[in-house]
């Protein structure tokens, strides 16, 4: 475990005097993809990146699925990051996905198993809907481009369908492509059932994990909506909202700041990252979390 032994001013700035750990200053990742979903990297590629970084504590958090946990555990341990087993899990929650990642889990928890294994059940027929619908409005066939692109079939999805669309042509960039393509009323978009937020947040405490609530600002949503889904999710055990992501501009963190602070949550921090040259932030390169605000890994370090 990394020494986070620090001098720092005393509040009055009169002395200086020695505080053991930081927790503002911890370099701390919350959430990140590999192969193992919808990330370019394998789960030993992301946490070595993150280690050279500078990132201290991290969760690997796939969508829908526990399969890179054993090697990010394993690498984390070789070179003395502090790891929590990680997921982020696909939700509806009134009409709109809502993305719920969870944070120290057992992930070999039999319920928590269950529930991920349901809802990656859904995707192969939805991703060929997506080719079907694409094809529909005279888009090329891309869906064995996708295939693979989704180096773990079971969790095909839109961002290996906006990686084809973009390596045929069709689209300049995965910008472009959620723009035009793949989201609601827009070519190649398909509703689709994922986990209820109750079966989410149950399963995530349930395998002894703390809930948290990713990218909130990415919700359309009222803002009577998203007090009805934060309340609903704490009323359910949810403990945290990310509050720092890569999905959230500075206003939106703070926002997102004033609202952890109002509703009592824990804040998180993650880069949300995917693959280099798509995500906004590199592993560990997001800003810090404001001051103001109980960061989540207090549970844990600090
Ligand atoms: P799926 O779980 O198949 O619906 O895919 C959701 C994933 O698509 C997200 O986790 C992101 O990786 C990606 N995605 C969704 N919207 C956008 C966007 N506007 N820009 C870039 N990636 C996006
Ligand atoms: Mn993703
Ligand atoms: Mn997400
Ligand atoms: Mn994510």
């Amino acid at each position: 475990m990394t020494n986070y032994m620090k001098i720092v001013q005393s509040e009055d700035h009169s002395t200086l005097v020695m505080t053991d750990r930081f927790p503002h200053d911890i370099n701390a990742d919350l959430h990140m993809h590999s192969t193992a979903s919808d990330g370019a990297l394998s789960p030993e590629e992301v946490v070595r990146r993150a280690a050279a970084n500078g990132v201290q504590v991290l969760s690997l958090t796939d969508h829908d699925t526990l399969s890179g946990q054993q090697a990010a555990i394993e690498t984390s341990k070789a070179l003395g990051l502090h790891y929590l087993p990680g997921v982020e899990i696909s939700v509806t929650w009134g009409g709109e996905t809502v993305h719920v990642v969870g944070l120290n889990i057992d992930i070999d928890h039999p319920q928590l198993d269950q529930t991920l294994s349901e809802i990656r059940g859904g995707r192969q027929a939805r991703a060929e809907a997506m080719a079907r619908d694409l094809m529909g409005h005279g888009l090329p066939d891309v869906l064995e481009d996708a295939r693979a692109y989704a180096r773990n079939p079971e969790l095909i999805g839109r961002t290996h369908f906006a990686r084809a669309l973009v390596a045929k042509g069709v689209c300049s960039s995965m910008g472009d492509v959620f723009q035009r393509f793949l989201t609601p009323g827009k070519p190649g978009y398909q509703a689709h059932q994922w986990a209820t937020l109750t079966q989410a947040v149950g399963a995530i405490r349930g395998a002894g994990g703390v809930a948290v609530l990713a990218h909130p600002a990415r919700y359309r949503l009222s803002a009577i909506g998203n007090w009805a889904l934060i309340d609903e999710f704490k009323t359910l055990g949810g403990q945290a909202i990310e509050v720092v992501t890569g999905s959230h501009s500075d206003q939106e963190a703070r926002k997102f700041q004033r609202i952890a602070v109002e509703h009592g949550l824990h804040a998180s921090r993650g880069s949300d990252f995917h693959a280099e040259g798509e995500s906004r932030f590199d592993v560990g390169a997001v800003p810090p979390l404001p001051d103001a605000t109980r960061p989540v890994w207090h549970n844990w370090v600090g």
